[in-house]
């Protein structure tokens, strides 16, 4: 189990103070000015040897990424934006640390902005984080009236503003492309790439768009040695990690802990076991609604890393961990996915605007056995045609959870599709 002493979120329960009199006893904002001067590449350089994955769930090496950055500017001024657009179903992970410790976040962005120099950083916060947003607010008018933003931020002699811009609610302005169409003030709607936002992203100028935890972890992965942070965990799978634990289990909660935990240990120590016990398991989505459900014998023996989970033909994601227990009716529980992929679908290429309510409406019939045995293959051959054929990965997204119940669960679908034709005979 992570020691407390090697976490980064030491005030996520809110225990302590949000204030920057309390980050400061939690030792953030220490010597932030000294990093900064440091330079550019040490800090890239750093990044990119503590292994860290971002955090919003594609696990693309954050140092690496920082570094398509250009150089130096054409004159064009360089943006850095967070996501903190969180709504994946399952994950509540940023709302904790912008909630609580979101001193940890405002310090990151600024050390991150230095390190692609970029004077200028937006916080894309989602439509229902109301709460969340006074909090971010409060702190960073703290943070200006400190000297720790503004001209000279925290003495690093690097200039640096930073804004939160509230969304409506729309799940797709997380993808990072319809996050920056939202900020310019246009529709949440995804950009054909290339060009990726590195080279022309907000207001066609070289842009990276890092998620809430992978900004957040910025500052004491710097204060602690790149070393520290690539101790945890296997390898290319480095760190400590917030996870979501919700569902089934006797105590849901956000814990941060080493990568490449057990899911047994994970949910022995932090939640308290499986509802009913282990045998009561019968299927974990591991990282987020978007990927592939496991069943309970996979589950059982699962280590909860990028590279563990995508072998399994899954993925960490955002490791929001949603446990089912056998009182889960799993195809209804997949249906209900398959519905909110409908709803928010962009409707701009085609699979995925006709094919998510195509898959919505065949997944429907299977949970009421109202459907053809062989509409299982049909739909399961949708989603290939949905997969890879879209704009933006929500069309994976919507095509993933439907093909982890199919390969997992097809029996279940058949004998309710059986049992539904049998009572139906009965009956007449
Ligand atoms: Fe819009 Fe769906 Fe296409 Fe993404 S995949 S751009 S959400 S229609």
């Amino acid at each position: 189990m992570l020691k407390d002493e090697d976490r980064i979120f030491t005030n996520i329960y809110g225990m302590d103070e949000r204030t920057l009199a309390g980050a400061r006893r939690h030792g953030h904002w220490d010597g932030t000015g000294n990093i900064i001067k440091k330079g550019r590449d040490w800090i890239i350089d750093e990044m990119k040897a503590s292994g860290l994955r971002g955090r919003g769930g594609a696990g693309f090496p954050t140092g690496l990424k920082w570094s398509f950055m250009p150089k130096e500017s054409d004159g064009r001024p360089h943006y850095l934006v967070v996501n903190a657009d969180e709504s994946e179903p399952g994950t509540c992970k940023d709302r904790e640390i912008m909630r609580h410790d979101p001193h940890t976040l405002i310090e990151g962005c600024l050390i991150a902005a230095f390190a692609m120099q970029a004077h200028v950083s937006y916080i894309y916060l989602r439509g229902e984080y109301i709460r969340e947003r006074e909090a971010l607010q409060a702190a960073i008018d703290e943070a200006y009236d400190a000297g720790l933003l503004g001209k000279n931020a925290a003495g690093s002699g690097w200039d640096f503003d930073l804004y939160l811009h509230h969304g409506a609610g729309a799940y797709i302005c997380g993808e990072e492309t319809a996050l920056l169409e939202s900020l310019e003030g246009r529709k949440g709607m995804p950009r054909m790439k290339p060009p990726f936002p590195a080279g022309a992203g907000l207001y066609g100028c070289p842009t990276t768009v890092n998620n809430v935890e992978s900004i957040a972890v910025v500052p004491t992965i710097l204060r602690r040695g790149a070393s520290w942070f690539s101790g945890f965990g296997r390898p290319n799978n480095a760190g400590t990690k917030l996870f979501a634990i919700s569902g089934h289990v006797n105590n849901p909660c956000v814990v941060e802990e080493a990568m490449s935990i057990s899911f047994e240990e994970l949910i022995d120590k932090h939640c308290g076991g499986i509802r009913g016990g282990w045998d009561n398991l019968k299927a974990v989505i591991p990282g987020g609604s978007s990927v592939p459900l496991l069943p309970a014998d996979i589950a059982k023996e699962a280590i909860m890393d990028f590279d563990w989970l995508r072998e399994q033909r899954s993925g960490l994601g955002t490791a929001a961990v949603i446990v089912m227990d056998q009182s889960t009716d799993v195809i209804k529980a997949i249906w209900r996915l398959s519905k909110f992929y409908k709803h928010e679908s962009c409707g701009q290429c085609t699979p995925c605007r006709e094919g998510t309510g195509w898959m919505m409406r065949v997944m429907d019939r299977l949970v009421k056995g109202e459907a053809q045995p062989e509409e299982i293959d049909m739909l399961l051959d949708v989603t290939k045609q949905v997969e890879g054929h879209t704009i933006c990965a929500l069309g994976d997204a919507a095509a993933w959870p439907i093909q982890g119940l199919i390969r997992h669960f097809r029996d279940e679908i058949e004998d309710r599709i059986k049992h539904k034709r049998v009572s139906a005979v009965a009956a007449e």
